[in-house]
């Protein structure tokens, strides 16, 4: 018994050690990724329920490792915030999906949305609002093209902050919306100080319609404070039969297209929208 335990102790140190190599090798590639171009957007459509059409996408980070194949966001955010490369790689997914939004203006999609997820640190970051605006300005990009999504739980960290960000970034014309919105602790009051357009509906509640009451009254919430609201996650005809029902206004999720890289879902783009 005893020889066991010390096997497997030793087993889990060389486990864990193994974990720590790969997350610093990581770290540290993680270094040369933007100037290497293994930084790619990847956009995931969002379909407005009453028309049926895409009318927004949402820009999703991948990272296309030379060794190690696409990487999750999942997996390499959290290390861009702790390294502050956050900062570096956070603007270059603005400037990127503005850039790719000025072009589909100007062909396919007119009046496409673009969505970018904003870390936390970002968020914090008291240039963040200097910075779009001249990444806006240097594209050309008419600002109401495009909308930050930042997670209900920025939001709660400190209320009178945060409600002058996010005024001063209404002020430039973008659109804000509270991404994974459920899982943090927001009440009715506490949103309505916040001037923001839209409130996406979390993955895990969409998942199972046992939910079904919340989802129904994250809704009512929603309109009884003049949001749009969009339902994440999206997989089954009936979510979306139920959605429409209770008059969510945009649903998206693998039910229409996982996200895809430019080019393949301007072809997606033709396709959903001739139906
Ligand atoms: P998120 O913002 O909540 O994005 C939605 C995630 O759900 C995406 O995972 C998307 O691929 C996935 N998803 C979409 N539809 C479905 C569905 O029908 N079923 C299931 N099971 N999943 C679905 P992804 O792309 O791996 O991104 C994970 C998270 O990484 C994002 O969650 C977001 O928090 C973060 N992230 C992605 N891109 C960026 C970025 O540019 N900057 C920052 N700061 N965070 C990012
Ligand atoms: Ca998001
Ligand atoms: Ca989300
Ligand atoms: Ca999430």
């Amino acid at each position: 018994a005893k020889e066991k335990g010390k096997n497997t102790y030793e087993f889990f140190t060389s486990d864990m050690k193994t974990a720590a190599l790969k997350r610093a090798q990581l770290e540290k590639d993680l270094h040369y990724a933007l100037q290497r171009g293994e930084l790619e957007l990847y956009y995931q459509p969002q379909v407005s329920l009453k028309s049926g059409k895409v009318i927004g996408m949402e820009a999703l980070l991948r990272w296309n490792h030379p060794e190690l194949g696409s990487i999750s966001p999942d997996e390499f955010i959290p290390l861009a915030e702790e390294s502050n490369l956050i900062i570096p790689i956070g603007e270059w997914v603005i400037r990127e999906a503005c850039i790719q939004n000025k072009k589909w203006q100007e062909t396919i999609m007119p009046n496409m949305r673009v969505s970018v997820n904003l870390s936390a640190i970002q968020f914090h970051q008291h240039l963040l609002v200097k910075v779009i605006e001249q990444i806006l300005q240097e594209i050309d990009l008419d600002p109401q093209f495009l909308e930050i999504e930042i997670t209900e739980s920025i939001a709660m960290y400190n209320a009178d902050y945060v409600i002058s960000k996010l005024k001063d970034l209404k002020q430039i014309g973008v659109k804000i919306s509270i991404d994974d919105f459920g899982t943090g602790y927001s009440s009715l009051s506490y949103l309505k100080e916040f001037t923001i357009d839209t409130l996406k509906i979390d993955r895990s509640f969409i998942n199972d319609l046992d939910n079904s009451g919340i989802i129904s009254t994250i809704i009512t919430m929603a309109k009884y404070l003049n949001l749009n609201v969009i339902a994440e996650g999206v997989e089954t005809v009936d979510q979306i039969l139920f959605l429409k029902q209770h008059l969510c206004d945009e649903v998206q999720g693998y039910y229409f297209s996982k996200p895809l890289p430019a080019r393949e879902i301007e072809e997606l783009y033709s396709s959903l929208n001739e139906v």
